[in-house]
């Protein structure tokens, strides 16, 4: 099942389901520019792809990282 993220389109494949009063799914680009705002409104930021571990914005040493996307 591919889900496609709400904000780009349907060209573009998501990587994260927002849930909170609806649900949203984005690709992590948009995950990522949208999640201190969402984390501030207490929306749940999933990974849909078992292999994406979530991003954090904040400073949660138990939080999972994704570890050399960047480097
Ligand atoms: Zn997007």
């Amino acid at each position: 099942m591919n889900e496609t993220c709400d904000r780009c389109g349907p060209a573009v494949r998501a990587a994260y389901r927002v849930q909170e009063q609806g649900e949203l799914t984005l690709c992590r680009h948009c995950a990522l520019d949208v999640w201190p705002t969402l984390s501030a409104q207490g929306w749940s930021i999933l990974s849909i792809d078992a292999t994406t571990l979530a991003p954090q914005a904040g400073e949660q040493d138990d939080a999972p990282r994704d570890v050399g996307a960047n480097e």
